[in-house]
């Protein structure tokens, strides 16, 4: 487990990378954004960022922006100065998986850390699919965003296509609406349930033969959505 932790503060820095180094992970440090870019184009490819927003040079948030054009999508925690909930806003909707405001304690960033690796590892293993097929003959073709049904085919937007990756990532299994509006839409500025209800009404008149009784991607009331595969 590489992690790097991007931070012009020393003190900060060594507390930082002494703790992860006892809990077993490999740390790098780059003190400005662009060492951050240059580090990950050419050196490694990080499990995992700890990204300061007030750098030196570019931003804590052009660094974030930059890395999710590349399409690298490892897990980005920020650390911003106190009281700057604008900051979470932005941060979320650039891409970063999670935000810490400084001061933090040690432990509350290891167990972010922790949850976001988790979910990482979770999520990779369905972002490596291609297809998922339901109910025999409804193929889910990811990677070039398509469904092929045995009357036809429809096109996937982005967002449906993270969305099935997420539900299929806990196939069989409910996710509740709060899981899909954390992890699929990250909590965008102005989202709700309602959001996640939208989504899902337009994608079952993709995949479902008849969307008003759903056999694939079923409500269970009270909890959540399901994806039935296999
Ligand atoms: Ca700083």
């Amino acid at each position: 487990m590489h992690v790097l932790i991007v931070e012009d503060e020393p003190s900060l820095v060594f507390t930082l990378k002494d703790t992860l180094e006892n809990e077993g992970y490999k740390v790098h440090v780059t003190d400005d954004g662009q060492a951050a870019l240059d580090f990950i184009e050419n050196e490694v490819i990080p499990d995992l960022m700890i990204l300061d927003v007030m750098l030196p040079g570019i931003s804590g948030f052009d660094v974030c922006r930059k890395v999710r054009e590349k399409k690298l999508m490892f897990p980005i925690i920020m650390l911003t100065a106190r009281d700057q909930e604008i900051d979470k806003v932005t941060g979320l909707n650039i891409g970063a998986d999670d935000y810490i405001t400084k001061p933090f304690g040690v432990k509350e960033l290891l167990a972010r850390i922790q949850a976001r690796v988790r979910r990482a590892s979770t999520y990779s293993k369905v972002a490596a699919v291609d297809e998922i097929t339901l109910g025999g003959d409804t193929v889910l073709k990811l990677n070039e965003g398509r469904v092929e049904r045995p009357d036809g085919s429809e096109e996937l937007t982005t967002r449906e296509v993270e969305l099935i990756r997420f539900l299929a990532s806990y196939a069989n299994e409910p996710v509740s609406r709060d899981a899909l509006l954390e992890n699929v839409w990250r909590y965008e500025y102005s989202t709700n349930t309602r959001t996640v209800d939208v989504h899902v009404s337009k994608l079952r008149t993709k995949l479902e033969v008849t969307p008003d009784d759903p056999q694939y991607l079923v409500t269970l009331h009270g909890v959540g959505y399901m994806l039935k595969t296999g």
